[in-house]
């Protein structure tokens, strides 16, 4: 991809966390504040929670960042089932560990020590026993899993990133940032970073490819980035507002296309870029039902359309199962969620391209925990690309 030049870097980046002394500044409390979500459409606030009673093989994370994402937007309007509120929102967070009863290793069987900077796979409970764990081996699909931020109700505990503690029981998986990581870096590509990742690795991009990106918001953007990592001849971002085109083109994107192009003509450009083939691969992070149809329409014949935006239920499409995919001999790839493997890789990719990718300028919005509500109203009228909690 081409070099990004004049990103700032973390060292001279004003609003980088200051991490000295993080260790050491911290005490441990009765009770930590934490920004509870109690219904759909509900006013968010702030409450204190216990601190948690740490078993052998938990942790206290003190919270730098939680992201604020799309996601949240959809609990906020109560569009996710099963979710149990009250609940602390914040799936991915980075953070100080700040209290470990007992040692806990990483990957790598390196031991965790206080004061580590860390983020965390937000899925816990993964069984490892189930047929989907075991035979089908699709742990994103296993009925036992729940996650920070999401399926933990604010009554079991600090188990969401918007609050000052998060309790991460036993069987977390703890991933240390590594030192060329900013928490910034991390955070501002958060769960869009991971979620595009795994979709990535489903598209099985190949060198010298073509790919559309559908949707340009956090998980389009990162979609772009690694897809140009991965070699990408010519990556093309379709979606708006015009900002976050101009954003993924910094992302990595070569050619962009605004929604206000009609269905067919995004198409025929498609088809113009690509020698009048279509794309090689299509990757959907739209969130629209339209957007997987027109993924089929600008796909070229054998070619592979992975759909990973339409993670909550907003509807159906008309497709044409003739046109669209049997004829056309055409791949299509479902993507749900992420595992430790697309977390613990993205975190290395990060730390590698960081410098040039700028998921740090994605977060545009840094909200204190009293303002978790203007948070969740930035993203959900895309004032910002991401938003951010600090709760210090
Ligand atoms: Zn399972
Ligand atoms: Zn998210």
């Amino acid at each position: 991809m081409r070099r990004m030049d004049g990103i700032k870097t973390d060292q001279s980046d004003p609003l980088a966390f200051d991490l000295s002394g993080a260790s050491n500044s911290f005490m441990p409390r009765q009770l930590y504040r934490a920004a509870v979500m109690s219904a759909p459409h509900a006013d968010m606030h702030v409450e204190e929670l216990p601190a948690p009673h740490l078993e052998p093989g938990s942790a206290l994370l003190r919270v730098l960042f939680s992201e604020v994402c799309g996601t949240d937007v959809h609990l906020h309007h109560g569009r996710l089932s099963g979710v149990p509120y009250p609940i602390v929102p914040g799936h991915v967070s980075v953070g100080v560990l700040a209290e470990l009863p007992t040692p806990i290793a990483d990957v790598n069987g390196e031991p965790f020590r206080e004061g580590d900077v860390v983020t965390f796979l937000d899925v816990h409970g993964t069984c490892g026993r189930c047929y989907e764990c075991l035979v089908t081996r699709q742990t994103t699909r296993c009925p036992h899993r729940r996650v920070y931020g999401i399926t933990f109700g604010a009554g079991e505990g600090l188990l969401g990133g918007w609050a000052e503690a998060i309790w991460l029981k036993p069987g977390v998986h703890i991933v240390r940032l590594p030192a060329a990581l900013s928490p910034e870096t991390f955070i501002g590509g958060g769960c869009g970073l991971v979620t595009a990742f795994h979709a990535v690795e489903r598209a099985e991009v190949r060198l010298a490819q073509s790919v559309v990106v559908l949707g340009v918001g956090p998980v389009g953007q990162s979609a772009v980035a690694l897809s140009a990592l991965a070699g990408a001849e010519r990556v093309i971002a379709i979606g708006d507002p015009a900002s976050r085109r101009d954003f993924a083109r910094r992302m990595g994107a070569t050619d962009t296309i605004g929604l206000d192009v009609p269905p067919n003509d995004r198409a025929a450009r498609v088809r113009e870029l690509t020698g009048g083939r279509g794309a090689d691969v299509v990757i959907e992070a739209a969130g629209a039902p339209e957007a997987v149809s027109q993924a089929l329409d600008i796909v070229r014949d054998g070619g592979r359309v992975v759909v990973c935006g339409q993670y909550t239920d907003t509807g159906d499409v008309r497709i044409h199962p003739h046109w669209q995919i049997n004829r056309k001999h055409i791949e299509v790839r479902g993507c749900w969620g992420s595992d430790f493997s697309h977390l613990y890789r993205s975190l290395q990719l990060a730390a590698r391209f960081g410098d040039r990718v700028p998921w740090k300028e994605m977060i545009g919005g840094r909200y204190t925990l009293a303002d978790a509500g203007k948070a969740l109203g930035a993203v959900e009228r895309r004032e910002v690309t991401k938003a951010v909690i600090v709760p210090a």
